[in-house]
């Protein structure tokens, strides 16, 4: 008897933490269509509680010389839409087809809706101590003599304890993204929203909102797409430690 209570008030107390979780993130969140973000952090739009994490590390890294610049942060979905379609057109002109052109896209860039910049927990960064003109999103930039070399180890040894952990690491056995050095996430938060993004109708969100290709991305798609690349991440943000 002791055992089924026992059981029970587990129970109760993992359901209460889901729904709480679930009030503090919207659908509308989840897929970057939130206004949450806009009157708060109008440049970068992380969650507060991201951003305190992200100003402690971007000070102890000032101290080992280093000036962590944010290239990116938060992203809404039409932001991600633009990208999106603006690719698929360009593709499109090449000769493309529709499967070819979206194996091409998603190599770097998510569909509309399934972007991790959409949570307010992402964050893309590099060196300021260098020139940052152009197109600074570059992996051979973190390696060899690359400018932000100094960066990358600098965060492999210490952005954990910020809570920060790269997303699409250089793990030969992870599936899905390109590697992105310059990709990290806040595990405390954004695990959350993974596990409540994982129970998204992913092929209602692409037709409603006549995402470029949509007919192509059918449930055989969507599993493939779930398994390989929204959880082709990090393990340490997968498993709340
Ligand atoms: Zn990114």
């Amino acid at each position: 008897m002791v055992y089924f209570r026992l059981i029970f008030v587990l129970f109760c107390i993992s359901f209460l933490s889901n729904a709480q979780i679930k009030k503090e993130f919207s659908y509308n969140h989840i897929v970057g269509k939130s206004n949450y973000f806009l009157n708060k952090e109008p440049k970068h739009g992380l969650i507060p509680k991201v951003a305190d994490s992200f100003n402690s590390m971007k000070a102890a890294a000032k101290l080992d010389g280093i000036e962590i610049i944010m290239i990116s942060g938060y992203r809404s979905f039409n932001d991600q839409k633009n990208i999106w379609n603006k690719k698929f057109l360009k593709n499109e002109l090449n000769g493309f087809s529709v499967d070819e052109n979206i194996k091409k896209i998603i190599e770097y860039s998510t569909i509309p809706g399934t972007s991790r910049h959409h949570w307010g927990t992402d964050i893309d960064i590099v060196d300021g101590s260098y020139n940052i003109d152009g197109d600074v999103l570059i992996t051979e930039k973190f390696y060899g003599n690359g400018p932000y070399v100094k960066l990358r180890k600098w965060l492999d040894k210490n952005s954990h304890k910020y809570g920060f952990y790269q997303v699409y690491t250089n793990d030969k056995n992870r599936n899905g993204f390109k590697h992105e050095p310059w990709h990290y996430s806040y595990a405390p938060i954004s695990i959350d929203i993974l596990n409540l993004f994982l129970e998204l109708d992913l092929k209602k969100i692409f037709i409603s909102n006549k995402i470029m290709g949509a007919s192509y991305l059918d449930s055989v798609f969507i599993k493939k797409y779930k398994e390989e690349f929204v959880l082709g991440i990090n393990s340490y943000l997968k498993i709340k430690k």
